[in-house]
């Protein structure tokens, strides 16, 4: 139901606390409602036990609690939980939880759809609806600890923002959602736990860099060749290379910390020498690391991942010119919930 009151959780602690000075109330009370909120995940004013059920009746004539609902849950043969998870307005957005065996990762979302067009990804095809707000990316994190803890007795121990949209494109939200998810009232996750994917957008990634976050980046790049990459992700045509490789430096500069490079091989589409050559060239720009990703289809066949040879020839050439690969496996492809393959098909 959409109504006009406040979310109450667009407020900050010092909001809340103003909120019950101006109602004659103690300011405390804003720190006792922003733990029901944050660190406990209340869901309705009734839970706030300890405030009273006057000034709880006050809470619910101003504002609302607009949180999200695990709609649908799809477990994958390998341990992969998939939540579809709806909003408030109706909406639906996807996250997943990733275990191995000695994490749980959680995949979030970050807006409805996707602003970007990559012409591998199924996301891209919805086109963007809208962005999410902080607490609607915090309650997607929120959501998959208690599935951690439930299915495999222990917390959520890292998160990467690769679900659906661009990070970079719902900037403030992400940042919010990010500072509330390593406060001590919200997860107390280290930053260093968190890593924030973008397909690329220069300027945001100088702004990070400015803003001093303390968590990781990592770019999915798929091509170091700017005709090949335009091809695949039409948007690159207006955040070059060249523009993206001095937010790198940029980035490096001011933060110290290596980049990670998410790389899909297609079969002829970068599977050449020259795309190898390059790959290893632009690594040399910063301190990086590669993350070779499975191709997961999407259709009709357009894309189709390249041999393992051509893999290996990656490989090869990255670890001779001492850049550190790996090779990241596809977990929950028979539920739709590996990379690129979020896109509400329920
Ligand atoms: N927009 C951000 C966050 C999404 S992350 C970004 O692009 O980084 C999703 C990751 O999965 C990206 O690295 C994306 O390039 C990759 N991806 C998209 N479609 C894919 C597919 N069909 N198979 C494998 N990886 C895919």
């Amino acid at each position: 139901m959409i109504t006009k009151k406040k979310d109450i959780r667009a407020l900050s602690k010092e909001d809340l606390r103003a909120f019950f000075v101006g109602i004659g109330d103690k300011e405390f009370r804003g720190n006792q409602v922003f733990e029901w909120l944050w660190s406990k995940g209340a869901h309705n004013f009734e839970d706030m036990t300890n405030i009273s059920l006057q000034t709880r009746e006050v809470l619910k004539e101003h504002f609302v609690i607009n949180h999200i609902e695990v709609d649908h849950l799809q477990k994958s043969a390998d341990g992969t939980i998939k939540n579809a998870v709806k909003l408030f307005d109706g909406l639906v957005v996807e996250s997943v939880l990733i275990p191995t065996a000695t994490r749980t990762t959680a995949c979030v979302s970050t807006q409805v759809g996707c602003s970007l067009d990559c012409k591998f990804c199924a996301t891209a095809r919805l086109k963007i609806m809208r962005n999410l707000n902080p607490d609607e990316i915090y309650d997607q994190v929120k959501a998959i600890d208690k599935e951690s803890r439930l299915y495999h007795s222990r917390p959520l121990s890292n998160i990467v923002f690769m679900g659906m949209g661009e990070p970079l494109m719902n900037y403030n939200n992400v940042l919010k959602s990010i500072d509330k998810i390593t406060s001590e009232e919200g997860l107390a996750m280290s930053p260093k736990r968190i890593t924030v994917s973008t397909s690329g957008v220069p300027k945001m990634i100088k702004k990070l860099a400015d803003d001093e976050v303390k968590f990781n980046l990592a770019v999915s790049l798929h091509s170091a060749i700017q005709e090949t990459r335009e091809q695949i992700m039409p948007f690159a045509k207006k955040f070059t290379l060249t523009d993206l490789k001095e937010s790198l430096e940029y980035w490096y500069e001011k933060t110290n910390r290596r980049i990670t490079y998410e790389y899909v091989v297609w079969e002829g589409i970068n599977d050449a020498a020259e795309d190898i050559n390059a790959l290893a060239k632009f690594c040399k720009y910063v301190p990086s690391k590669v993350n070779l990703i499975e191709y997961n289809p999407i259709d009709d066949g357009e894309f189709r991942q390249a041999s393992s040879q051509i893999t290996n020839n990656y490989i090869a050439a990255l670890e001779k010119n001492r850049i550190p690969v790996t090779v990241r496996r596809s977990r929950g492809k028979d539920i739709d919930a590996a990379c690129g393959q979020l896109a509400n098909k329920q």
